[in-house]
């Protein structure tokens, strides 16, 4: 029987030491494996120059094509500016239960909105994205809960607000929701 795990591929050459943070973070909060790939794919098919971004749902699409088995998770990690049609552009995205999601540092420097460049705010920052990602992966929606990492965020200081962490009720239902997969 394959177990559950996460893994990490790395679509914007981030240096390793910089995924191995995420994913120890990632490893904590799931209590499960998780691994790193470097991975390429070819960007500029899915470049909307009206909107000089890239088309998450397309990507997400594509990613999902080289599915690995359902009880892997998998988060692809950007630089670039991804945005769906309904929205300005996103930090991230993920179905509901679903195998395959991405996440982009792209929106979350310091540099756009006038302050000081912090590598730390924007390594925490793309942790925060990053398990929002997973929590909906492993069906988490949501949560008003003030500091868990689920409460949607639409702006950087909605990140900054709230913690890496899942609050109790969603970290309870992850856990559940985890070993009852594994039974099957
Ligand atoms: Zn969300
Ligand atoms: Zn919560």
């Amino acid at each position: 029987m394959s177990e559950q795990a996460i893994v990490i591929n790395n679509h914007g050459n981030f240096e390793k030491n910089f995924l191995e943070k995420i994913a120890s973070r990632l490893a904590q909060e799931f209590h499960l494996p998780v691994s790193i790939e470097d991975c390429h794919i070819d960007l500029s098919e899915f470049y909307n120059p009206m909107r000089r971004q890239y088309d998450g749902n397309r990507i997400l699409k594509e990613l999902d094509l080289h599915s690995l088995p359902p009880q892997v998770k998998k988060i692809g990690l950007f630089r670039v500016d991804l945005c769906i049609p309904i929205l300005t552009y996103i930090f991230g995205q993920a179905p509901l239960n679903g195998n395959t999601g991405i996440a982009s540092l792209y929106r979350l420097h310091n540099e756009p909105y006038g302050m000081n460049k912090d590598e730390d705010m924007l390594l925490d920052r793309f942790k925060k994205v990053i398990t929002h990602e997973l929590g909906h992966m492993f069906g988490l929606l949501h949560c008003h809960v003030p500091h868990c990492v689920m409460r949607s965020s639409t702006y950087v200081e909605d990140l900054d607000q709230k913690s890496h962490n899942l609050c109790k009720k969603c970290h309870a239902e992850i856990r559940s929701s985890i070993s009852g997969q594994h039974l099957t």
